[in-house]
Protein backbone atom coordinates (compact mmCIF):
# COMPACT_ATOMS: atom_id res chain seq x y z
CA UNK A 1 0.00 0.00 0.00
CA UNK A 2 1.28 3.59 -0.98
CA UNK A 3 0.62 7.01 0.71
CA UNK A 4 -2.24 8.38 -1.85
CA UNK A 5 -3.71 12.31 -2.06
CA UNK A 6 -6.93 13.15 -2.23
CA UNK A 7 -8.13 12.35 -5.61
CA UNK A 8 -8.99 15.64 -6.63
CA UNK A 9 -4.98 16.47 -6.44
CA UNK A 10 -4.16 14.12 -9.16
CA UNK A 11 -6.82 15.68 -11.41
CA UNK A 12 -4.04 19.13 -12.10
CA UNK A 13 -1.82 19.13 -13.82
CA UNK A 14 0.71 21.48 -12.29
CA UNK A 15 1.21 25.10 -13.29
CA UNK A 16 3.66 25.92 -16.14
CA UNK A 17 4.79 29.73 -16.06
CA UNK A 18 5.83 32.10 -18.69
CA UNK A 19 9.61 30.70 -20.45
CA UNK A 20 12.81 32.39 -20.10
CA UNK A 21 15.24 30.24 -22.20
CA UNK A 22 15.46 29.93 -25.73
CA UNK A 23 18.40 27.23 -26.45
CA UNK A 24 21.34 28.85 -28.45
CA UNK A 25 19.68 32.07 -28.20
CA UNK A 26 22.08 34.56 -26.02
CA UNK A 27 19.71 38.08 -25.73
CA UNK A 28 16.67 36.84 -24.14
CA UNK A 29 13.70 39.13 -24.02
CA UNK A 30 10.97 37.72 -21.71
CA UNK A 31 7.32 38.86 -22.47
CA UNK A 32 5.60 36.10 -21.42
CA UNK A 33 4.34 36.79 -17.76
CA UNK A 34 3.13 40.36 -17.76
CA UNK A 35 5.86 41.53 -15.49
CA UNK A 36 5.72 45.22 -15.78
CA UNK A 37 7.95 46.49 -18.32
CA UNK A 38 10.42 48.71 -15.94
CA UNK A 39 11.52 45.88 -13.41
CA UNK A 40 10.83 46.79 -9.87
CA UNK A 41 10.66 50.21 -8.61
CA UNK A 42 14.23 51.54 -7.26
CA UNK A 43 12.94 52.37 -3.68
CA UNK A 44 11.63 48.75 -3.16
CA UNK A 45 15.05 47.44 -4.80
CA UNK A 46 16.79 49.73 -1.64
CA UNK A 47 13.63 48.73 0.76
CA UNK A 48 14.74 45.15 -0.29
CA UNK A 49 18.26 45.51 0.48
CA UNK A 50 17.98 47.02 3.17
CA UNK A 51 15.45 44.13 4.70
CA UNK A 52 18.06 41.83 4.09
CA UNK A 53 19.80 42.73 7.55
CA UNK A 54 16.75 42.01 9.43
CA UNK A 55 16.67 38.11 7.63
CA UNK A 56 16.61 36.75 11.07
CA UNK A 57 13.50 38.53 12.39
CA UNK A 58 10.09 36.80 11.76
CA UNK A 59 8.18 39.10 9.70
CA UNK A 60 4.80 40.94 11.47
CA UNK A 61 2.61 38.46 11.15
CA UNK A 62 0.30 40.81 10.60
CA UNK A 63 1.36 43.00 7.96
CA UNK A 64 0.63 46.05 9.30
CA UNK A 65 2.66 48.53 8.23
CA UNK A 66 2.06 47.19 4.70
CA UNK A 67 -2.22 47.38 5.32
CA UNK A 68 -1.57 50.51 6.85
CA UNK A 69 0.12 52.02 3.33
CA UNK A 70 -1.93 50.15 0.63
CA UNK A 71 -5.07 51.65 3.11
CA UNK A 72 -3.38 55.41 2.37
CA UNK A 73 -2.93 55.10 -1.01
CA UNK A 74 -6.52 53.48 -2.10
CA UNK A 75 -8.17 55.50 0.34
CA UNK A 76 -9.08 52.01 2.39
CA UNK A 77 -9.72 50.72 5.75
CA UNK A 78 -6.54 48.86 6.96
CA UNK A 79 -8.62 46.74 8.95
CA UNK A 80 -10.39 45.23 5.72
CA UNK A 81 -7.05 44.12 3.55
CA UNK A 82 -5.59 41.05 4.18
CA UNK A 83 -2.04 40.25 2.57
CA UNK A 84 -0.65 37.47 0.96
CA UNK A 85 2.15 35.98 -0.49
CA UNK A 86 0.79 36.89 -4.05
CA UNK A 87 -2.47 37.47 -5.21
CA UNK A 88 -2.58 33.40 -6.00
CA UNK A 89 -2.08 32.46 -2.25
CA UNK A 90 -5.30 35.07 -1.26
CA UNK A 91 -7.42 33.57 -4.12
CA UNK A 92 -6.55 29.70 -3.09
CA UNK A 93 -7.45 30.59 0.95
CA UNK A 94 -10.68 31.99 -0.44
CA UNK A 95 -11.30 28.67 -2.45
CA UNK A 96 -10.43 26.50 0.53
CA UNK A 97 -12.23 28.71 2.43
CA UNK A 98 -15.38 28.59 0.96
CA UNK A 99 -15.20 26.02 -1.79
CA UNK A 100 -14.00 22.57 -1.77
CA UNK A 101 -15.53 19.00 -2.37
CA UNK A 102 -19.31 19.32 -3.18
CA UNK A 103 -18.92 22.76 -4.22
CA UNK A 104 -19.06 24.64 -7.77
CA UNK A 105 -16.88 27.37 -8.69
CA UNK A 106 -17.82 29.27 -11.70
CA UNK A 107 -15.19 31.43 -13.77
CA UNK A 108 -15.57 32.53 -17.77
CA UNK A 109 -14.10 29.63 -20.45
CA UNK A 110 -10.85 31.69 -20.71
CA UNK A 111 -10.56 33.09 -17.41
CA UNK A 112 -7.46 32.94 -15.37
CA UNK A 113 -5.64 29.69 -14.96
CA UNK A 114 -5.00 29.71 -11.42
CA UNK A 115 -8.64 29.58 -10.36
CA UNK A 116 -9.49 26.28 -12.79
CA UNK A 117 -6.29 24.01 -11.20
CA UNK A 118 -7.06 25.61 -7.76
CA UNK A 119 -10.49 24.89 -7.56
CA UNK A 120 -9.87 21.40 -8.95
CA UNK A 121 -7.38 20.23 -6.53
CA UNK A 122 -10.06 22.09 -3.78
CA UNK A 123 -12.11 19.73 -4.52
CA UNK A 124 -14.58 21.87 -6.42
CA UNK A 125 -16.14 21.00 -9.96
CA UNK A 126 -15.21 23.71 -12.05
CA UNK A 127 -17.67 25.68 -14.87
CA UNK A 128 -15.96 26.98 -17.13
CA UNK A 129 -18.77 29.52 -19.08
CA UNK A 130 -18.95 30.21 -22.99
CA UNK A 131 -17.58 34.47 -23.44
CA UNK A 132 -18.96 36.37 -26.34
CA UNK A 133 -16.34 37.77 -28.31
CA UNK A 134 -13.51 36.60 -25.47
CA UNK A 135 -15.33 38.97 -22.81
CA UNK A 136 -17.34 37.34 -19.77
CA UNK A 137 -20.85 36.54 -20.13
CA UNK A 138 -22.87 37.88 -17.54
CA UNK A 139 -25.76 36.14 -18.39
CA UNK A 140 -23.94 33.18 -18.79
CA UNK A 141 -22.54 33.21 -15.82
CA UNK A 142 -25.47 33.86 -14.19
CA UNK A 143 -27.42 30.96 -15.71
CA UNK A 144 -24.50 28.74 -14.59
CA UNK A 145 -25.09 28.99 -11.14
CA UNK A 146 -26.42 26.19 -9.31
CA UNK A 147 -27.60 24.92 -5.93
CA UNK A 148 -24.24 23.77 -5.39
CA UNK A 149 -22.07 26.96 -6.75
CA UNK A 150 -20.14 29.01 -3.75
CA UNK A 151 -17.81 30.99 -5.71
CA UNK A 152 -17.54 32.88 -8.96
CA UNK A 153 -14.24 34.56 -10.18
CA UNK A 154 -13.59 37.32 -12.71
CA UNK A 155 -10.64 38.75 -13.77
CA UNK A 156 -11.18 42.21 -14.60
CA UNK A 157 -9.22 42.84 -17.00
CA UNK A 158 -8.86 39.35 -17.36
CA UNK A 159 -5.87 37.51 -18.51
CA UNK A 160 -5.20 36.10 -20.98
CA UNK A 161 -7.72 37.88 -23.38
CA UNK A 162 -7.48 41.96 -22.15
CA UNK A 163 -11.26 41.90 -22.04
CA UNK A 164 -13.12 44.22 -19.23
CA UNK A 165 -16.37 44.50 -17.80
CA UNK A 166 -17.83 48.08 -17.42
CA UNK A 167 -19.01 48.54 -13.62
CA UNK A 168 -22.55 48.74 -14.90
CA UNK A 169 -22.16 44.92 -15.82
CA UNK A 170 -20.19 43.70 -13.09
CA UNK A 171 -22.84 45.29 -10.65
CA UNK A 172 -25.47 43.79 -12.36
CA UNK A 173 -24.00 40.60 -12.25
CA UNK A 174 -23.60 41.03 -8.41
CA UNK A 175 -27.30 42.19 -8.15
CA UNK A 176 -28.07 38.98 -10.13
CA UNK A 177 -25.94 36.40 -7.99
CA UNK A 178 -27.70 34.75 -5.14
CA UNK A 179 -26.27 35.39 -2.10
CA UNK A 180 -24.32 33.13 -0.67
CA UNK A 181 -22.28 32.76 -3.81
CA UNK A 182 -18.64 34.70 -3.23
CA UNK A 183 -17.68 37.11 -5.78
CA UNK A 184 -14.25 37.51 -6.56
CA UNK A 185 -13.30 40.35 -8.37
CA UNK A 186 -9.76 39.72 -9.13
CA UNK A 187 -8.30 42.73 -10.56
CA UNK A 188 -4.79 42.26 -11.23
CA UNK A 189 -4.46 44.88 -13.89
CA UNK A 190 -6.58 47.46 -12.30
CA UNK A 191 -3.89 50.05 -12.88
CA UNK A 192 -3.26 50.01 -16.09
CA UNK A 193 -7.31 50.56 -16.92
CA UNK A 194 -7.93 53.98 -18.15
CA UNK A 195 -11.64 53.91 -19.23
CA UNK A 196 -13.53 56.22 -16.54
CA UNK A 197 -16.30 53.76 -16.57
CA UNK A 198 -14.46 50.72 -14.58
CA UNK A 199 -13.99 50.34 -11.00
CA UNK A 200 -11.41 47.55 -9.63
CA UNK A 201 -14.09 46.23 -6.93
CA UNK A 202 -14.18 48.99 -4.48
CA UNK A 203 -17.42 49.98 -4.47
CA UNK A 204 -18.98 46.38 -4.66
CA UNK A 205 -16.94 45.70 -1.59
CA UNK A 206 -18.36 48.21 -0.01
CA UNK A 207 -21.96 47.76 -0.59
CA UNK A 208 -22.43 44.07 -0.21
CA UNK A 209 -20.58 41.28 2.18
CA UNK A 210 -20.27 38.80 -0.34
CA UNK A 211 -17.70 40.01 -2.86
CA UNK A 212 -14.05 40.37 -2.53
CA UNK A 213 -11.04 42.38 -4.23
CA UNK A 214 -7.71 40.66 -5.08
CA UNK A 215 -5.06 42.85 -6.34
CA UNK A 216 -1.24 42.67 -6.80
CA UNK A 217 2.20 43.92 -6.67
CA UNK A 218 3.60 41.42 -9.61
CA UNK A 219 2.15 43.36 -12.73
CA UNK A 220 2.60 46.97 -12.35
CA UNK A 221 4.77 47.46 -9.59
CA UNK A 222 7.18 44.46 -11.03
CA UNK A 223 7.08 42.47 -8.32
CA UNK A 224 6.21 39.31 -9.06
CA UNK A 225 9.52 37.91 -7.97
CA UNK A 226 8.71 39.21 -4.50
CA UNK A 227 5.40 37.03 -4.29
CA UNK A 228 2.83 40.03 -2.49
CA UNK A 229 -0.71 40.16 -3.15
CA UNK A 230 -3.45 42.04 -1.02
CA UNK A 231 -7.55 41.88 -1.20
CA UNK A 232 -10.21 43.80 0.28
CA UNK A 233 -13.03 42.04 1.33
CA UNK A 234 -16.13 42.47 4.22
CA UNK A 235 -15.09 42.37 7.79
CA UNK A 236 -16.59 38.52 8.14
CA UNK A 237 -14.11 37.59 5.17
CA UNK A 238 -11.51 38.88 6.59
CA UNK A 239 -12.14 37.07 9.71
CA UNK A 240 -12.51 33.64 8.11
CA UNK A 241 -9.15 34.11 5.78
CA UNK A 242 -7.34 35.17 9.19
CA UNK A 243 -8.34 31.41 10.49
CA UNK A 244 -7.04 30.02 6.98
CA UNK A 245 -3.83 31.91 6.62
CA UNK A 246 -0.25 30.94 7.66
CA UNK A 247 1.10 32.90 10.37
CA UNK A 248 3.97 34.93 8.37
CA UNK A 249 2.58 34.18 4.77
CA UNK A 250 3.85 37.54 3.35
CA UNK A 251 8.28 37.93 4.20
CA UNK A 252 9.51 40.76 5.36
CA UNK A 253 11.83 41.76 2.01
CA UNK A 254 8.39 41.29 0.04
CA UNK A 255 6.65 44.05 2.88
CA UNK A 256 9.24 46.06 2.69
CA UNK A 257 9.37 46.64 -0.81
CA UNK A 258 5.68 46.77 -0.94
CA UNK A 259 5.34 49.72 1.05
CA UNK A 260 8.61 51.66 -1.02
CA UNK A 261 6.90 50.68 -4.51
CA UNK A 262 3.41 52.21 -3.00
CA UNK A 263 5.85 55.56 -2.21
CA UNK A 264 7.86 55.62 -5.40
CA UNK A 265 6.88 59.30 -7.26
CA UNK A 266 5.28 58.80 -10.44
CA UNK A 267 5.72 55.39 -10.95
CA UNK A 268 2.28 53.88 -11.33
CA UNK A 269 1.53 57.28 -13.90
CA UNK A 270 4.88 56.84 -15.75
CA UNK A 271 3.81 53.38 -16.48
CA UNK A 272 0.30 53.49 -17.62
CA UNK A 273 1.39 56.35 -19.84
CA UNK A 274 3.70 53.81 -21.21
CA UNK A 275 1.84 50.93 -21.38
CA UNK A 276 -1.16 52.99 -23.33
CA UNK A 277 0.86 54.05 -25.45
CA UNK A 278 3.44 51.29 -26.79
CA UNK A 279 -0.03 48.66 -26.35
CA UNK A 280 -1.33 51.49 -29.25
CA UNK A 281 1.80 51.05 -31.01
CA UNK A 282 1.63 47.36 -31.45
CA UNK A 283 -2.05 46.80 -31.52
CA UNK A 284 -1.58 49.50 -34.61
CA UNK A 285 1.32 48.11 -36.39
CA UNK A 286 0.43 44.31 -36.18
CA UNK A 287 -3.62 44.93 -37.56
CA UNK A 288 -1.97 47.51 -40.23
CA UNK A 289 0.29 44.07 -41.40
CA UNK A 290 -3.48 41.74 -41.42
CA UNK A 291 -2.96 40.25 -38.14
CA UNK A 292 -6.14 40.29 -35.28
CA UNK A 293 -4.87 41.79 -32.01
CA UNK A 294 -7.83 41.85 -29.54
CA UNK A 295 -8.96 44.89 -27.64
CA UNK A 296 -7.07 44.89 -24.37
CA UNK A 297 -6.76 46.77 -21.08
CA UNK A 298 -3.76 45.30 -19.47
CA UNK A 299 -0.09 45.66 -20.50
CA UNK A 300 -0.09 42.79 -23.01
CA UNK A 301 -1.68 42.18 -26.01
CA UNK A 302 -3.26 39.26 -27.55
CA UNK A 303 -2.65 38.54 -30.84
CA UNK A 304 -4.28 36.23 -33.28
CA UNK A 305 -3.33 34.14 -36.00
CA UNK A 306 -6.28 32.48 -37.30
CA UNK A 307 -4.98 29.03 -36.80
CA UNK A 308 -2.81 27.03 -34.38
CA UNK A 309 -0.43 26.52 -37.29
CA UNK A 310 0.52 30.36 -37.86
CA UNK A 311 0.24 30.83 -34.47
CA UNK A 312 3.16 28.29 -33.59
CA UNK A 313 5.11 29.44 -36.58
CA UNK A 314 4.63 32.69 -35.78
CA UNK A 315 6.12 31.90 -31.73
CA UNK A 316 9.12 29.94 -33.57
CA UNK A 317 9.89 32.78 -35.39
CA UNK A 318 9.80 34.93 -32.46
CA UNK A 319 12.12 32.97 -30.45
CA UNK A 320 14.57 32.77 -33.14
CA UNK A 321 14.97 36.23 -32.13
CA UNK A 322 14.87 35.60 -28.59
CA UNK A 323 11.64 37.17 -27.90
CA UNK A 324 9.38 34.58 -25.60
CA UNK A 325 5.83 35.60 -25.45
CA UNK A 326 2.95 32.82 -24.16
CA UNK A 327 1.45 30.52 -26.28
CA UNK A 328 -1.53 29.82 -25.54
CA UNK A 329 -3.05 26.25 -26.17
CA UNK A 330 -3.31 25.82 -22.27
CA UNK A 331 -6.17 28.27 -22.40
CA UNK A 332 -8.17 26.91 -25.22
CA UNK A 333 -6.97 30.04 -27.82
CA UNK A 334 -4.42 28.03 -29.85
CA UNK A 335 -4.68 30.31 -32.62
CA UNK A 336 -3.42 33.09 -30.08
CA UNK A 337 -0.04 34.69 -28.59
CA UNK A 338 -0.18 36.50 -25.60
CA UNK A 339 2.59 39.59 -25.84
CA UNK A 340 3.64 41.55 -23.05
CA UNK A 341 4.13 45.40 -23.30
CA UNK A 342 7.89 45.60 -22.29
CA UNK A 343 10.09 48.67 -22.83
CA UNK A 344 10.16 50.35 -25.88
CA UNK A 345 12.44 49.22 -27.32
CA UNK A 346 11.83 45.18 -26.76
CA UNK A 347 7.81 46.61 -28.45
CA UNK A 348 9.42 47.59 -31.53
CA UNK A 349 11.14 44.48 -32.08
CA UNK A 350 8.06 42.37 -31.57
CA UNK A 351 6.54 44.36 -33.99
CA UNK A 352 9.08 44.83 -36.51
CA UNK A 353 9.36 40.42 -35.97
CA UNK A 354 5.93 39.83 -36.35
CA UNK A 355 5.25 42.63 -39.49
CA UNK A 356 8.12 40.49 -41.11
CA UNK A 357 6.39 37.12 -40.41
CA UNK A 358 3.16 38.62 -41.96
CA UNK A 359 4.98 39.06 -44.80
CA UNK A 360 6.36 35.57 -45.10
CA UNK A 361 3.68 33.14 -43.76
C1 LIG B 1 -0.66 37.58 -12.68
C2 LIG B 1 -2.06 37.37 -12.22
C3 LIG B 1 -2.33 37.01 -10.89
C4 LIG B 1 -1.26 36.51 -9.97
O1 LIG B 1 -0.67 37.45 -9.27
P1 LIG B 1 0.36 37.10 -8.10
O2 LIG B 1 0.07 38.23 -7.16
O3 LIG B 1 1.71 37.16 -8.71
O4 LIG B 1 0.04 35.79 -7.51
C5 LIG B 1 -3.64 36.91 -10.49
N1 LIG B 1 -4.64 37.12 -11.36
C6 LIG B 1 -4.43 37.44 -12.63
C7 LIG B 1 -5.58 37.66 -13.53
C8 LIG B 1 -3.12 37.57 -13.10
O5 LIG B 1 -2.90 37.83 -14.39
Amino acid sequence: MSVMPRPSILSVEPYVGGESKVPGVNRIIKLSSNEGAFGPPPGAVAAIAQASREAHRYPDGGATALREAIGARFGLDPARIVCGNGSDELLSMLIVAYGGEGTELIMSAHGFMMYDLTGRWAGCRVIKVPERNLTADVDGMLAAVGPRTRLMFLANPNNPTGSILLQSEVERLRRELRDDVLLVLDSAYAEYVTRPDYDPGVKLVDATPNTVMCRTFSKIFGMGGMRLGWCYAPPAIVDVLGRVRGPFNVNAAAMAAGIAALAEPGWVEMSVAHNTEQRGRLEAALTAAGLKVWPSEGNFSLVDFGSAERAKAADAHLRARGLIVRAMSGYGLPQTLRVTIGTAEENALVIDALVDFSRVA
